[in-house]
């Protein structure tokens, strides 16, 4: 583990305004208040989520019986806009290791990076920082808790698709003789329950929970220190799961295990937008989108009645090239989605053994399907290959739907922050994505 305590955190808070000058590498500088002194933060990387995400999902969740396009509740926390860019060895377009480095750190490093500099040295991340410094520390995502942005928040490694060895080290890895982090939540049992290496029973027999259901979880005493692997990799998409909205309940339940009189740091990733970018699969983005906005709706509420909390939300990046109104026709009809009740992926699986295709499909996609749309979907059920199926499902709703895809990677926008609660007010205006880390370690040295 790499020390980077600063002179700030020796001298202590007689000297904080100092501190925060001294300290001051980037801009957006601050004279901290009191009452801009968060004792809680709770960092939101929303993975993939550009600002076309924020859009479609506005008018997703229009009420189409009203003449007002109605506001949601990324419309209320908007503050700023962050470039995204790696460092210059890996050019323009970051990936999401690269990217989480940066809103970790505060250093900008190569695509692949998880949590080292571009000499791949490790660089201590916020929430490493907020451990040592006594907080309690915690992870809620929907993609394996090893994958990128968790891990470079947690561990150092010099490159992402490590999985086992990012996985070892969050058991492995001490500060102050303790884990990085007191709650992981997200999915992730094939690389925690290894045949080489069970660390679900290593951190069970070093006072953790473990738990691998939903339900289980719930039923825990607030303040356990937990592991909690809901799934082998990522959990299931929000269309396909038990639970829908469930980011939202991992992140309460989070909460519920971070809460102590010396503050926590919070990560909570909405991994799976970043998946359904890259799959260019608009019914998924928009049901990860809604659990990301019921999440923020919670986080909303609780800062309403924790004022010394902070809560900052942002993209790593924007993902697929989403584009609202494609072909050069200027319509979009989010009303094709918004009664989906699986993803098109698991239709693509089970519409093959339903003896109507056409009628199973159309019951899941949820709308009345016209014309040829019922030989048309028959036609998709007959094609022998999965894939080809559901490549050919979310044709048919991009097509409908009038969306557009350019990519099945990233794109090098900048994307949109929002931030609410203590200290919110150092997230305004044109950012770059390290400033954001920069800040935190500024609020965490002030304590
Ligand atoms: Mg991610
Ligand atoms: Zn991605």
């Amino acid at each position: 583990m790499l020390k980077k305590i600063s002179v700030c955190s020796l001298v202590g808070l007689t000297l904080a305004q100092g501190c925060a000058q001294l300290d001051n590498a980037g801009h957006a500088a601050q004279n901290l208040s009191s009452q801009q002194q968060p004792r809680n933060i709770i960092m939101v990387v929303a993975d993939g989520m550009g600002p076309a995400y924020t859009t479609a999902y506005r008018n997703f969740a229009d009420n189409p019986e009203t003449p007002d396009i109605e506001d949601v509740v990324f419309d209320h926390m908007l503050t700023g806009n962050a470039s995204t860019h790696p460092a210059p060895v890996s050019g323009y377009v970051t990936d999401s290791a690269a990217a989480a480095t940066a809103l970790a750190t505060g250093i900008k490093s190569y695509n692949g990076a998880i949590g080292v500099d571009a000499n791949k040295l490790p660089v201590e991340s916020v929430l490493q920082r907020a451990k040592q410094l006594g907080l309690r520390t915690g992870v809620a995502v929907t993609s394996q808790i090893n994958h990128a942005t968790p891990a470079s928040y947690l561990a150092h490694n010099e490159s992402r698709k490590n999985y086992n060895a990012i996985a070892d080290s969050f058991f492995d890895d001490r500060i102050n003789d303790g884990f990085v982090a007191d709650v992981m939540l997200g999915g992730g049992t094939s690389y925690f329950a290894r045949d080489d290496r069970d660390l679900t029973a290593l951190f069970a027999d070093n006072g953790y929970q473990y738990v691998d259901d939903y339900d289980q979880l719930a039923t825990l005493p607030a303040g356990t220190d937990v592991l909690g692997l809901f799934a082998p990799v990522g959990l299931p998409a929000a269309l396909d799961d038990s639970n829908p909205h469930r980011l939202s309940f991992l992140t309460k339940n989070a909460i519920k295990h971070l809460e102590d009189p010396e503050g926590f740091f919070f990560l909570v990733e909405a991994s799976q937008v970043d998946w359904a970018g890259h799959a260019n699969d608009i019914g998924s983005a928009m049901a990860e989108m809604d659990d990301l906005a019921v999440t923020m709706e919670y986080l909303q509420n609780y800062v309403e009645t924790h004022p010394d909390t902070l809560v900052v939300l942002t993209a790593d990046h924007s993902t697929g090239g989403l584009t609202i109104g494609a072909d050069g026709i200027y319509e979009w009809h989010p009303e094709y989605l918004r009664n989906m009740k699986a993803s098109v992926s698991s239709i693509a699986v089970n519409m093959v053994s339903e003896a109507s295709p056409a009628a199973y499909a159309e019951v899941q996609l949820g709308f009345t399907f016209e014309d040829d749309d019922s030989a048309l979907v028959d036609s998709i059920a007959a094609l022998p290959d999965f894939e080809a199926r559901e490549t050919a499902l979310k044709a048919f709703l991009d097509k409908k739907t009038n969306t557009g895809w350019t990519t099945g990677g990233h794109t090098g926008v900048d994307v949109e922050v929002f931030a609410f609660g203590a200290g919110a007010d150092a997230f305004a205006g044109q950012l770059d994505n390290t400033d954001i880390a920069k800040q935190f370690f500024r609020f965490l040295n002030n304590r």
